[in-house]
This record gives C-alpha cells, sequence and structure tokens, in this order.
C-alpha cells in the first residue's frame, strides 16, 4: 500500500535535483522543474513511510505501478505541485498581543521609543511568565495551524519570552507538545537569550543563561523531555553585545546546540564575522551587516535568514540580499512572526523578499525551501522534491507556481492542499471554486 499519488499536474517544482544541500549563486534561481506536456502530467508517488518514491510523467507511472493501491489519489490536472514552505525564524509562542504598538508606530514611535515606554519584549514577557501551558500552548495551536494553511510544514520556532530558567522551559515544553500534536514540524530554538530581563545587567542575564538556563535545558533534554536544536542570542547594541553573544553561543555549543541567531539588525555588530568564526549554521536579520561580513559569510558558508517583515513594519532598511546572493551567501527566508510583525505566511513573505529585497521569485523559493531547511540543518530529508525525501508538498491551483507569490495575499485560495508526510494536512474549503 502507498501513501499517495498525484497525478496529471502541470509542473512539479523539484527545486533541486541532485542532492544538493544548499544553493547559492546563479543557483538559487535555477530551479529544477518537471513540466507536463499537452498530453500527459506528472505524477509524484508517496511510499508508505510518507516518502516521495517518484516522480515522473503519468505514464511511466500508469506502467510502473499498474497493481498497486494508494491510500489517497490527487487529481491536480492543470495545477502545481512545490516543496512545503519552511519558515526559517519564528517566535510563535507568546500571549497578550500587542497590536497597540502597532499604532504607536504608525505614528512615528520607533523599536526603541516602543521599548522605552514599556512596551515590546518587555510587555510580552510579563504576559508569557504569568501565563500557564494550557494558554500558551492555547494560542501556539492556533497559530501553527495558520502557518500550516499558508503553506508551512517547518518551521523554525523560539523561546524567549520567559528569560529565566522557568519560563524559559515552559516555552520549550509547550514547543514540544505542539510536535506531538499537529501535523507541522518543528526546529526548536532555545532564545534565553533575547532580551535582558527587567532588573538585570546584561551580565547578570549573561550569567543566567550560561550557569542556569543552559543547564537545566541539558538536564530536561537528557530525560527526553524536550528536543532542543538550535541557540539564538539577539546580538545588538543595548541587549547583548559582541562578547557576551560569543559566551553564551559557545556555551551552546558545548552542549550540542546550533548556532542561529539574530544578527546586526538595528546596528552593524560584526556579528556576521562572529558567526563565521564560531561556525555558525545560520544568522537572522543582517540589515546592518557589513562588507566584510558578507565576505566572511559567504567562506564559511553561513546562512543568512532575511526577514523582509521586519524592515516593512519598522520601516528599516531592507538587508543587502542582493549583494549577499551575488557574493555567494546562502540566503534563505522567515516570516519572523512575533507580537510586533505578525504575520504567519511564508507566501506573503516570500512577495515582499521580490518587491523590498529585489530577490526574483525564484530566488525567494529557494530560500524558503532547501535554503531554509539547510538554515535548520534539515536540507538532507527537506527542502525539495527527490526521491527519498520527506513528502512534504503543496499543490497549487493555478497553472504556474509562481502564483503563489504573484497573487500578494491570496495564498488561501491559490494553495489547494497541503500535505504533511504524504498525507493531506490542509485542503481549501470549496465555497464553489
Ligand atoms: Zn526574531
Amino acid at each position: 500500500m502507498y501513501k499517495l499519488r498525484i497525478r496529471r499536474a502541470k509542473q512539479v517544482v523539484l527545486v533541486c535535483k541532485n542532492r544538493e544541500r544548499i544553493l547559492t549563486g546563479e543557483s538559487m534561481k535555477n530551479l529544477a522543474i518537471l513540466e507536463g506536456g499537452h498530453d500527459r502530467g506528472v505524477s509524484v508517488v508517496v511510499d508508505n513511510a510518507g516518502k516521495i518514491e517518484l516522480i515522473a510523467f503519468d505514464d511511466k507511472v500508469d506502467q510502473e505501478y499498474t497493481n498497486c493501491a494508494f491510500e489517497e489519489e490527487i487529481d491536480a490536472c492543470g495545477m502545481c505541485v512545490i516543496p512545503g514552505l519552511i519558515d526559517g525564524h519564528t517566535h510563535p509562542v507568546w500571549v497578550g498581543d500587542r497590536v497597540h504598538e502597532f499604532a504607536m508606530k504608525l505614528a512615528g514611535a520607533t523599536y526603541m521609543d516602543v521599548h522605552k515606554r514599556g512596551g515590546g519584549i518587555g510587555f510580552t514577557v510579563e504576559h508569557v511568565r504569568k501565563a500557564t501551558e494550557e494558554e500558551l500552548y492555547t494560542s501556539l495551536r492556533k497559530r501553527l495551524v495558520r502557518m500550516l494553511r499558508s503553506g508551512t510544514t517547518l518551521a523554525e520556532a523560539k523561546s524567549g519570552y520567559g528569560l529565566d530558567v522557568e519560563s524559559e522551559m515552559k516555552m520549550l515544553r509547550v514547543l514540544e507538545r505542539a510536535k506531538k500534536e499537529l501535523p507541522i514540524e518543528i526546529s526548536s530554538t532555545f532564545c534565553g537569550a533575547h532580551s535582558v530581563p527587567k532588573g538585570s545587567t546584561c551580565e547578570e542575564a549573561t550569567s543566567n543563561v550560561i550557569n542556569e538556563q543552559i543547564p537545566k535545558l541539558q538536564e530536561l533534554m537528557k530525560n527526553k523531555e524536550i528536543t532542543v536544536d538550535n541557540i539564538d542570542v539577539f546580538c545588538e547594541k543595548g541587549v547583548f553585545g559582541i562578547d557576551e553573544t560569543r559566551r553564551i553561543l559557545e556555551a551552546g555549543k558545548a552542549v550540542g546546540l546550533s548556532l542561529n541567531f539574530h544578527g546586526d539588525e538595528l546596528h552593524p555588530m560584526r556579528a556576521a564575522e562572529l558567526g563565521a568564526e564560531l561556525g555558525a549554521r545560520a544568522i537572522s536579520h543582517l540589515e546592518e551587516v557589513s562588507e566584510e561580513g558578507i565576505q566572511a559569510l559567504s567562506a564559511a558558508s553561513v546562512i543568512a535568514v532575511l526577514l523582509p517583515t521586519t524592515a516593512y513594519i519598522l520601516r528599516l532598511k531592507c538587508p543587502p540580499a542582493r549583494a549577499m546572493i551575488k557574493s555567494g551567501v546562502p540566503v534563505a527566508l522567515g516570516s519572523d512572526f512575533n507580537p510586533n510583525a505578525f504575520c504567519l505566511s511564508m507566501p506573503l513573505t516570500m512577495h515582499l523578499a521580490c518587491v523590498n529585497l529585489h530577490m526574483t521569485m525564484e530566488e525567494c523559493l529557494t530560500a524558503a525551501t532547501i535554503n531554509a531547511a539547510a538554515s535548520l540543518g534539515r536540507s538532507h530529508t527537506h527542502g525539495s522534491l527527490e526521491p527519498g525525501k520527506v513528502a512534504d508538498m503543496l499543490v497549487i491551483d493555478a497553472p504556474r507556481w509562481e502564483h503563489l507569490v504573484y497573487q500578494l495575499g491570496g495564498h488561501d485560495d491559490v494553495i489547494k492542499f497541503v500535505i504533511k508526510n504524504g498525507k493531506i494536512a490542509h485542503s481549501r474549503p470549496c465555497y464553489g471554486m
């Protein structure tokens, strides 16, 4: 028994076909695509374990699988198939929205103005510390379902609104529950150094993360209560400086976490250079990256996770995506979903990356699939449609896949099916469409 067959697709976008783990430079826009012809479409066969077995023209699949049964079949006539989208950067565990701050920002307040008036991360931390795990899970669940409906099948998700042992572990446990109960896949990131908590100095916060939070995290991981893949620090002027960032990242690396942190966002900090030196897997933001930083990222193959929603909402300058791609930096994308930038949608993120970061639609798809998978250390199993890989796919109800990006804010209508591990995890309601 096979899990799934998709047949008669007009296009199947493989992204890559030679088991590339990462795409850079010109190869970011040379997508591997299998195009159906006038008389035959393309099929995808998913095995019983939820892995892709074969992608080929319908007639070949008809011949090879004559007597085979499929649990599910999808007729994708006139439609396209692409890999499930991968969101490289999210902060989805919190309660207490900050819609009032959006009004302040529209009236001209900067990120730091809001912060000084008791808003920003501090506001969210207060709410998260008071919340129960159940309350946090209820709001997280809704957000993850919305992400899935918008085409995200794998998301990075951070802690970072607890800033003490108890609340940070609470957030990570809530993420762990979501991994068990929801079809969307999650890569957890410990971000106890997201901000310096009220009443602490930077040194005290750094020492708390290294000497209290990381040891507790290690204990919970040993007991298999949680699984955490990455460590993150908000390396920024007035938050964690370059030396504190180095110490925290080194402590995380020592317990086996991958380095994946916020750098060079509001001020040039030489975070890219630090990440390259420490063997970081990925650095997010990079609006203020230096020229040397770009060269360092390229030489060390550190993935730049760009977040076009941040610059859009805060009206900041955009990260230099073109210069990075030209220099061979592998670029990925993330929605940066958080109470400041309430965007759960990767298609919208990709649209912003096209218009504001001057990336092509092909580069955006690469950045939201194979390169985002690489930023989470999962590009050997995720991020492209190749035999043996996890069958995470979207069926796009349009004759070309680019409609997903082109139809601004239209992903609810354009995405017909979201498939996770070869199973339909979401299908578009009909409403006569
Ligand atoms: Zn962030």
